[in-house]
């Protein structure tokens, strides 16, 4: 059998692979170039003209873009009115930003289980969790994929909840033939190096309600209005302005915008080959034995962002960490997504502790992201398929 180089073996490729990596191509250069050279490299016209793809694209009525997908959480959280005393609901399997914007409002973050096959947060897990208190719902499509909208709409209905789709992986994807970003009450996405279009850093929030869509203009922008009709003082004359709420300054850039409105041209292609991609992965991988591959529900069109493959630790002499470390002796360089957010430290001194959420803290143990970007070849993919089922194969046991 063929030897892994953690074991002396020769590796399946001389150069490292990571996990992810952004495609930038001429098209994004001139777009970014244009814009320097331009009046505006800040509160431009490219901001308006991104909002309006971003709608297009979405069939969201409203889009408000701004500088990253934490700031995108954090004012979708204060338009949803989460505040002192309340209580967001939210997944721990995810980027820390999730619970972190209900900590920046003052609420407290509740975390919910997931399903223990595709990973995303189980509405009925959702439903146990309400309580009088309970303002919002963060529901993270991991991976790109849908979570399921039609129990967490109900739910969200029921209780008055605003549920507040946490897209950042999300982009590309349908929900029963909607594109997201136009199917819960706001979703945000972030547009990081790492995820399927970036602008270097970016976010948006989406929604097709006007009084959010207000809110969320105000937030982004120091609270600051021009609004005749929002004011409380007869304007002293055009240069007048008024500030009405606390917000941030959480604005993007025209250069950003630019740029996103040329990675956006390239949405559908990078979608396609991320789905060739996860196919060939999931046909070779569903052969091995040891592995398991994510559950697709139906409902959901994926373009994935992240590739997960989980490791079934009775089937195989090595565990996660053994068979991450087998897999960067071959030079691929993984990841691991995510370190349940109620481990860390900030979190344990909030009083969280360990055994919350089961299925989440299960999946943390057995979990490991594969490379998966645009930009990769063939050969890449198959010799990260190579990696993969060496290590399963000569671990395997009898
Ligand atoms: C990347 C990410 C964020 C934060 O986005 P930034 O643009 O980096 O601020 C939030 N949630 C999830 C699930 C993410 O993956």
């Amino acid at each position: 059998m063929n030897k892994p180089a953690i074991e002396g073996g020769t590796p399946v490729r001389d150069t490292k692979i990571y996990y992810g990596h952004q495609y930038i191509d001429d098209a994004d250069i001139q777009a970014v170039v244009d814009v320097l050279k331009s009046d505006a490299i800040t509160c431009g016209p490219k901001i308006k003209e991104l909002e309006e793809k971003l709608c297009r694209m979405t069939g969201a009525g409203y889009a408000v873009v701004c500088s990253n997908g934490t700031a995108a959480l954090h004012i979708a959280a204060l338009a949803a009115g989460v505040g002192e005393g309340d209580e967001v609901i939210t997944t721990p399997i995810t980027f820390a930003a999730s619970a972190n914007c209900a900590l920046y409002c003052g609420a407290r973050p509740v975390f919910a289980d997931i399903n223990p096959e595709t990973y995303n947060i189980d509405p009925a897990k959702v439903q146990a969790a309400v309580t009088p208190r309970t303002k919002a719902v963060v529901a993270v499509s991991y991976t790109g994929q849908s979570v399921e909208f039609e129990p967490l709409k109900k739910i969200c209905r029921e209780n008055h909840l605003t549920l507040i789709e946490d897209g950042a992986h999300v982009i590309g994807t349908k929900y029963n033939g909607q594109p997201n970003g136009s199917v819960a009450d706001m979703t945000t996405f972030s547009f990081h190096p790492v995820k399927t279009v970036t602008c270097g850093e970016g976010g948006a929030v989406l929604t097709n309600d006007e009084t959010l869509y207000r809110k969320l203009l105000l937030y982004r922008a120091h609270g600051i209005t021009r609004d005749d009709a929002q004011m409380e003082h007869e304007p002293d004359g055009s240069w007048y302005y008024e500030q009405i709420a606390l917000g941030y300054n959480y604005r993007m850039t025209d250069i950003q915008a630019a740029l996103l409105i040329s990675q956006l041209d390239k949405l559908e292609m990078f979608s396609r080959r991320r789905k060739e991609i996860v196919a060939r992965y999931d046909e070779a991988f569903a052969k091995l034995s040891g592995l398991f591959v994510q559950k697709e529900i139906p409902e959901s069109d994926t373009t994935r962002h992240l590739y997960i493959l989980r490791i079934v630790p009775d089937k195989l002499r090595i565990n996660r960490k053994q068979f991450f470390e087998a897999l960067a002796a071959e030079n691929v360089c993984c990841n691991v997504h995510y370190i349940p957010t109620y481990y860390f430290p900030y979190y344990e001194k909030l009083g969280y502790r360990r055994g919350l959420c089961p299925n989440a803290e299960k999946l943390y143990e057995e979990i490991i992201s594969l490379p998966l970007y645009y930009a990769m070849s063939d050969e890449d993919v198959e010799s990260v398929i190579e990696a993969v089922t060496k290590i399963a194969s000569y671990y395997a046991k009898e």
